[in-house]
Parts: structure tokens; C-alpha cells; sequence
């Protein structure tokens, strides 16, 4: 009899290249299997007839195929449509799937099948739009309450289902973390219990509660991590830096801009967290081209001209570069500024520094603001008066690091602001995080015209094109995005170089177009990107490198190509590229995919500028664990939790709360105690 521990393989059906295929999805043994929980159910228990169809509720049919054919598009021959008909005694409607040809040889004329899908209105009238089709006698689907599952290429949602259902027989081996009595007093469903509900549910009271349970296990160590660490931060020490308020006053005073009020609220909440002897642990939200850099070089200011160091981290050595011409050019006239990542090093008080001067500035305090990527904490010895960290749109900064800043000899740790334009609304933070800090820039700095946002078809580039020659010729820049195709940049680097070639020698001839991707040696990408900063390239094609943080408010329009393989996250951070002066900005989006998920997505860009209201947008139409822009926040991906659940959230921190309190070090719940030190380097500033 197999075990929970035991590989996929001892599954019947599985052979080595399914096992491969399952790998993709991170699953290796049968709890791995157990643990991959679906993404959603759909309950397709009720047979509607055509007769009763609704236009945009998703429903069962079960009924007969009068026709069933596969075809090429017209216009785009890249795409296959299958069309079919389906009556079952009370009427006829049709159906239609783009790029599935291989249902019309699944399927033929005659047979007796149930459809599961979603009525619209189409250009030729009522359609289904890629309904779910199986066979009357295999169906698995209708008549039940079905799990979706996160799926990989070569692999059916049936296949894992069948896979899921011949590993279920482990859930009684699965150990349980929550401790009996918490389980008890919160009425919480047997771990057992509940894993085979939420893969086979008898009911949508059984799969509820299923899904409470799950969530329980999956946030209770969070957010027990969560306050440990807040525990721990109590009792560090921190430098006080006092607020310098003549050369802070100097400094806004010589800006091009007057700060805005949010950014001066945050400002104001930042100093003062500095001036005390605890360490700051605060977020600095703000939509993309809020303006969250100055307030954050407010900060660093005020600590260097106390004889202390601050430091600056980005994700990139482009964010890093860009960001030290910012800061040189505004704190550098007050303060030595340095940068130092793995290819770069520049000084405010040296022409040509080496690498080893800069180190040998640093240890001497002769540089007061260092920025760089986070290889810079392996010099954190030569930091040795660091009073200040602030981490720029990179969430993570684990126990690991933030042990490396600490002082020798003294517990005493630099205060740390983190910055992000990943909307974590309020509740939600301090739900999980309990006491941490946040400050928002809600409002863009006045001026700023809302980018205008299109969808495009391909078919209608030339009118992309032309919009950005006729930019270019008021002097303006533009973008042309392309994507990566796959994760590996070698293929996203050869799409973004033939399109530049295309571009240069077609559509855009005669404009001086630069390309940047992943692939490009660091000192070339620099170049590129000063290049278009200084105006010298009037077009940039690139992959989504530029996607955090890149800063060149001359840029006016953006094309995005392929834009149905971004999430809507990338995409939101993507057009936060342009809209960064006072011009009117234009975003194209194109896509040639037709899928109703695709456009809803799409349309949510376009008819909403916001960030954060484009986040709750897309919480209305996902899953949990789907959440917007979750891969950049921070937070862990949870797999069952739903985030905007904030009442069971609260239900929870409240049970870790008296939990901690009871038993401060979990010493009594083992097994608990080892997921809880396992989350720690999850959590936002653990
Ligand atoms: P982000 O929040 O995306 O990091 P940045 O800090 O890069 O945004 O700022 C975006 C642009 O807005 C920069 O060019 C910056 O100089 C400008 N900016 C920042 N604050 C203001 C303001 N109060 N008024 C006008 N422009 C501002
Ligand atoms: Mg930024």
C-alpha cells in the first residue's frame, strides 16, 4: 500500500513522462497531489434545457450534437474554430471553441453529450463560447460538484482529477497541525475529512467547511510567524535619527515639484518613526508613478546628515543605476552618494572610482547614502553605521538579511522602509501582519493626465504605429513591448530582437529605435537605457524589463504586444511606464486572443488607471490564490486561503493570539512550531 511520502509513480496510469509533466506543477508524491488543491469548483448538479438558456450563467446541458466541424479563421489563419450544434428536445443553439481542433475528432455528429458552459451574445447571435464538452457515458463533470485544478500543458483537468481521486486514500495519513483543541473549539472539519471534500465535495456546506479547515492550516502559521517576529522587534534596538527639518526644507525647496500632500503625510509619518530608539518596520504603498522615490530619498537624507549611513536597495542593476542619478543629482549636492552593484560603482566625490575605493569610502563613512541590488549586504561589514534601509520594489527581506545589518555587539538593528506599488489593502495587512506600518501615497502628484488606454487588433498595428511617429514628431518617446514567450529569456530576447529588426525596417523607419532585453550584457542595457533617457532613441523595443520602476517621464505612448500573456498586475506595471509627465499618455494593448478571460482582463486596463481599483477588480473575478499582483507582494502564494475573507482572517489572528500567549514558543505543538519556522522567511520584514 502506498504512503503519503510515496512517489506519483505508484499511482496506476502514471508512467515517468505524466510523473515529468506533474513535476511542472511542483507535485512529486501523493501528498503533493493531495495538497494541489483545485481553484475553483463548479457546481454543475442542474440540467438546464436550451429552452431555459440565460444569457451569462454558466449551465449544464445534456443533450445531442447535430454538427461538429473545425475550420481555420478567415482573417487570422493562425486560429482554428470549431463550431457545433446542440439540440436536446426543447430547442438548438450553437456552440463554438476557438483552437481545440482536436474536439472535432473527440466528437462527431450524433453523439450524446453534455455541454458546460456560458450563454453570450455573439456577432451571429446566442453562442456558447468554449463550453466544457464530455460524453454523456464518461461524463465526470455534470450531475457533481467539480474541482478545477491549476493545470500544465499535457495535462486534461480529467487526468489530474483521476490522479487526485487514486491518491485521496492518504488524507487519514496527512498530519494534522492545528492542535486538537483549537480544531475542537473552532468546530473545524477533520484534516481528513476536509481533503476529500474539497477534491470530491457531497455538498456546498461540506466543501465550506472544507475550505475553512484548509485556510486554518494554511494562515494559522502565518500569521503566528507574523507576530513571533513582531514579538522580537519589540525588543530591538534602533538609532534614534532626529528630524533635520533646515536641510530637509532645502531640499524640497530646490525640487522642480512641490511635494504632494500624501507624500508629505508620508514623509512626515517616516521621520518620525526614525526618530525613535525602536526600529521602523514600515510599507510605503503608492500606485506606479505615485512618486514614492523622493519621499524614500527624504528619509535617506535625514539619516546621512547625522553622520549615518542609509542604503538603498532595488530588484534590478537598471532600477539601481536610475536611481543613483535621481539621488545623486538631488541628496548628492548635500550628501556623497555611492553606487556599487556586481558591474557598476560610481561616487559623487570621485570622477572614476574603483570598486575597492568605494568599499574603503564606505567603511570610512565617506559615503552617507549607498544604493545598489541586494548583493550590497554582502559588504554590510563596511556599513558599519547603518541606520537605515529602504528596500525598493523587492518585498522580501528575510531574517537572513536583516541579521546581516545588525550591529555587532549591540542588538541593534537599522530601521527598514519598503516601498511597493502591489496594492495589500490596509485590512488585509493588518490582519496578517498585525503591527505593521503603512503608508500610502494615494493620490498622483496634479497635473499628471490619466493614460488613455486601447485595445488593439493586430490586424490595425499601422494605426499604433503612426500614433507613435506622430509622438516622436512632438518630441516625445514610446515603448513597444514584446513578450516573453517562455520563462527563459533567451526566446523572450530573440521575439524582442527580430521585432526591432521588423520594426526598424518597416513600421517605424527611420526613427532612431533602441532594443533592450534580459540577454544584453549589463553595460550595453545601461547604455540603452541612458541613451532613451537622454533622449537620443525615440523608440525602445523591449521585453518586460522595464517593467519596475524605470523612470523617463518623456515617454508619452506605449505599445504592448501579445498582451494576453501578462497578468493584469504586469500589465498595470508595464503602462506605468509612460503617464510620468504632464502630456497625455496612450497605451495600445494588442491581442489577437479571443478568450472571454483574456478580454475581461483587458477591459479591466483599460477602463480602470488605478491600481488599486484594478486590484479589487481582479479579486472579483478570480480565485483565491489568483490574487492580483501576488507574486510581487510579498505575501506567500497561499493555495486555499482567500484573502479577502477578512472575517475568517480575524477569526484566526485572534486564535494565534491566544495561542502565543499560552505558549510563547509553540513548545507544546511541535509540529505546528516546525511549519511556523518553516513560513518565517516568507513573511514581509521577518
Ligand atoms: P514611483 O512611485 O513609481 O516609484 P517615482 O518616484 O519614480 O514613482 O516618480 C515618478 C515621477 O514623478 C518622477 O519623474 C518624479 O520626479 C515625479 N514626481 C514625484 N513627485 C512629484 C510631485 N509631487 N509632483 C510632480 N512630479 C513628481
Ligand atoms: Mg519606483
Amino acid at each position: 500500500m502506498s504512503s503519503a511520502s510515496s512517489p506519483v509513480t505508484d499511482i496506476p496510469g502514471v508512467g515517468p513522462s505524466t510523473a515529468a509533466k506533474l513535476w511542472r506543477l511542483g507535485i512529486a508524491t501523493l501528498i503533493d497531489l493531495v495538497s494541489h488543491f483545485p481553484i475553483r469548483h463548479d457546481d454543475f448538479r442542474r440540467v438546464t434545457s436550451v429552452a431555459a438558456l440565460a444569457t451569462g450563467r454558466p449551465s449544464v446541458l445534456k443533450g445531442r450534437l447535430q454538427l461538429l466541424t473545425s475550420r481555420r479563421g478567415f482573417r487570422r489563419r493562425r486560429m482554428s474554430i470549431t463550431e457545433g450544434l446542440f439540440e436536446d428536445g426543447t430547442g438548438t443553439v450553437r456552440a463554438v471553441w476557438f483552437n481545440q481542433p482536436y474536439l472535432s475528432k473527440q466528437f462527431k455528429a450524433g453523439d450524446g453529450v453534455f455541454l458546460v458552459g456560458t450563454l453570450v451574445n455573439g456577432k451571429y447571435g446566442p453562442q456558447l463560447q468554449s463550453p466544457l464538452i464530455e460524453g454523456i457515458d464518461a461524463g465526470r463533470v455534470a450531475g457533481r460538484i467539480v474541482p478545477v485544478y491549476r493545470a500544465t500543458s499535457g495535462l486534461t483537468q480529467r487526468q489530474i482529477r483521476t490522479f487526485v481521486d487514486r491518491a485521496l486514500h492518504i488524507a487519514a495519513q496527512v498530519p494534522d497541525i492545528i492542535p486538537d483543541p483549537v480544531r475542537t473549539k473552532e468546530r473545524l472539519m477533520p484534516l481528513a475529512r476536509a481533503l476529500r471534500e474539497i477534491h470530491a465535495p457531497t455538498s456546498m456546506q461540506g466543501l465550506s467547511a472544507a475550505r475553512e479547515r484548509l485556510a486554518f492550516g494554511e494562515l494559522l502559521p502565518f500569521i503566528l510567524s507574523a507576530i513571533r517576529s513582531d514579538r522580537l522587534r519589540q525588543r530591538e534596538q534602533a538609532p534614534a535619527v532626529s528630524l533635520d527639518s533646515e536641510t530637509l526644507k532645502k531640499f524640497t525647496a530646490a525640487l522642480p515639484f512641490a511635494l504632494t500632500d500624501d507624500q508629505r503625510r508620508a514623509a512626515w509619518e517616516i521621520l518620525n518613526d526614525l526618530a525613535r530608539n525602536r526600529p521602523m518596520y514600515r510599507l510605503l504603498e503608492g500606485d506606479v508613478g505615485s512618486g514614492k522615490t523622493v519621499v524614500a530619498a527624504l528619509a535617506l537624507l535625514n539619516v546621512a546628515r547625522h553622520g549615518m549611513q542609509a542604503a538603498m536597495l532595488a530588484p534590478t542593476d537598471l532600477l539601481a543605476r536610475q536611481h543613483y542619478k535621481t539621488l545623486a543629482a538631488t541628496i548628492g549636492t548635500h550628501v556623497p552618494v555611492a553606487l556599487l552593484t556586481a558591474s557598476q560603482h560610481e561616487w559623487t566625490l570621485s570622477d572614476t572610482p574603483t570598486k575597492k575605493r568605494i568599499l574603503t569610502a564606505l567603511s570610512k563613512n565617506e559615503v552617507a547614502v549607498i544604493i545598489g541590488t541586494h548583493a550590497i549586504l554582502a559588504h554590510a561589514v563596511a556599513l558599519s553605521s547603518l541606520a537605515l534601509v529602504v528596500v525598493d520594489e523587492q518585498h522580501r527581506f528575510g531574517v537572513e538579511q536583516r541579521k546581516t545589518l545588525r550591529r555587532k555587539g549591540v542588538n541593534a538593528y537599522p530601521h527598514l522602509l519598503s516601498m511597493t506599488a502591489t496594492p495589500i489593502p490596509r485590512t488585509l495587512a493588518l490582519t496578517l501582519y498585525g503591527n505593521l506600518k503603512l503608508s500610502v501615497l494615494k493620490h498622483k502628484p496634479v497635473g499628471r493626465v490619466p493614460i488613455r488606454t486601447e485595445l488593439i487588433a493586430p490586424e490595425k498595428e499601422d494605426r499604433a504605429f503612426s500614433l507613435i511617429r506622430q509622438r516622436v514628431g512632438n518630441g516625445e518617446q514610446g515603448y513597444v513591448i514584446c513578450p516573453l514567450i517562455e520563462e527563459s529569456d533567451a526566446i523572450g530576447a530573440a521575439s524582442a530582437t527580430s521585432e526591432y529588426e521588423r520594426l526598424k525596417e518597416g513600421p517605424l523607419e527611420g526613427l532612431r529605435v533602441g532594443l533592450l532585453h534580459g540577454g544584453l550584457p549589463t553595460k550595453e542595457k545601461q547604455r540603452v537605457l541612458d541613451g532613451f533617457r537622454a533622449g537620443t532613441c525615440d523608440v525602445l523595443v523591449s521585453t518586460p524589463v522595464v517593467e519596475v520602476g524605470v523612470d523617463v517621464p518623456n515617454a508619452t505612448v506605449m505599445l504592448i504586444e501579445g498582451a494576453e500573456r501578462f497578468g493584469l498586475a504586469q500589465l498595470h506595471q508595464l503602462r506605468g511606464r509612460i503617464g510620468r509627465g504632464t502630456a497625455p499618455s496612450t497605451c495600445l494593448v494588442m491581442s489577437d486572443d479571443r478568450r472571454p478571460e483574456t478580454l475581461r482582463r483587458l477591459e479591466a486596463l483599460v477602463n480602470i488607471s488605478d491600481g488599486f481599483e484594478l486590484a479589487e477588480a481582479d479579486l472579483r473575478h478570480r480565485g483565491p490564490g489568483d490574487l492580483y499582483g501576488i507574486r510581487q507582494s510579498g505575501l506567500p502564494e497561499f493555495r486555499i486561503a482567500s484573502l479577502t475573507d477578512i472575517t475568517l482572517m480575524q477569526r484566526i489572528r485572534n486564535v494565534a493570539e491566544s495561542i502565543i500567549a499560552r505558549d510563547p514558543s509553540l513548545g507544546s505543538y511541535p509540529l505546528l512550531k516546525k511549519r511556523v519556522d518553516a513560513m518565517a522567511r516568507n513573511v514581509h520584514f521577518e
